[in-house]
């Protein structure tokens, strides 16, 4: 290749970098854009009012949580699949749980019902601990890797059955169950530390489910609460003990 050419064709693919770079620049303003209106008319106009969790709503990309082939949808009033016939929540449901269970940043937090990872990250823009249980191992795998490049490097996700919950690293100050158990799980109520916050929706079927928070006071004692009707996938029984 002659020097001029080469030059033009080096000139040529900086111009493309640039181009690319800008065009994934535009593309994530669009998706800044549409995040701001779902904060503004899914969140905000129901009623929530943590700054912290409108903060965090705000700021967690949830477009990179979901499968290519929905992405389109991902700021929209619902929740969407996310494959292994299982759903991310609705994105005004993540804020309310979230405020609902009032994440402080030294808290320990635990999951149990990993999906997407997207909860994982709200909960780990709050909190600087975060764990969480997910059984299907395919799901933590890809939670695990999104949470990573995203840059949420402080959420442990492990595969297991989340009706044991992760009892090497409790007690927990807070735990938020995504998937509904037909009663509240005993090893979970046992894993919150004095002073702690659960919420699990709990119901036999997905019309009877109602979000439970569970509180204990510094003396060990345990007051339940429903709240809103809401509507999870079952929280399922491991075949096999792990
Ligand atoms: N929090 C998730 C959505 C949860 S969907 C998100 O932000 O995307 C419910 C998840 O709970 C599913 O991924 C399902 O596989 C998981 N799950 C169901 N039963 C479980 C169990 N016993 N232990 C741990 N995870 C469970």
């Amino acid at each position: 290749m002659r020097r001029r050419d080469a030059l033009t064709v080096g000139a040529l693919a900086a111009y493309v970098l640039a181009a690319q770079r800008a065009t994934g620049q535009d593309a994530e303003q669009r998706w800044e854009i549409r995040r701001v209106a779902m904060v503004r008319d899914q969140i905000k106009a129901r009623g929530v009012r943590d700054l912290a969790v409108l903060d965090a709503m705000q700021s967690v990309p949830r477009h990179r949580f979901i499968p290519a082939e929905v992405r389109g949808s991902a700021y929209v009033d619902s929740p969407l699949p996310i494959g292994f016939d299982q759903t991310i929540s609705q994105p005004y449901i993540v804020a309310r749980m979230t405020e609902l269970l009032e994440v402080e940043k030294h808290h320990r937090v635990l999951e149990i019902g990993t999906g997407s990872g997207y909860q994982a990250a709200v909960l780990a823009s709050l909190s600087d601990r975060v764990f969480s249980v997910e059984i299907v191992p395919e799901l933590a795998k890809r939670a695990d890797e999104t949470l990573r490049s995203v840059g949420f490097r402080h959420v442990r996700i492990r595969t297991g059955d989340g009706y044991k919950g992760w009892s090497e690293h409790a007690p927990f100050d807070r735990i938020m169950v995504t998937a509904a158990p037909p009663e509240l799980p005993e090893a979970l109520v046992d894993q919150m530390a004095l002073g702690g916050r659960l919420l699990a929706p709990v119901g036999r079927t997905s019309e009877t489910q109602r979000l439970v928070l569970v509180t204990k006071d510094a003396e060990g004692r345990v007051r339940r609460r429903p709240g809103l009707a809401v509507r999870f996938v079952p929280m399922v029984r491991s075949e096999s003990p792990r």
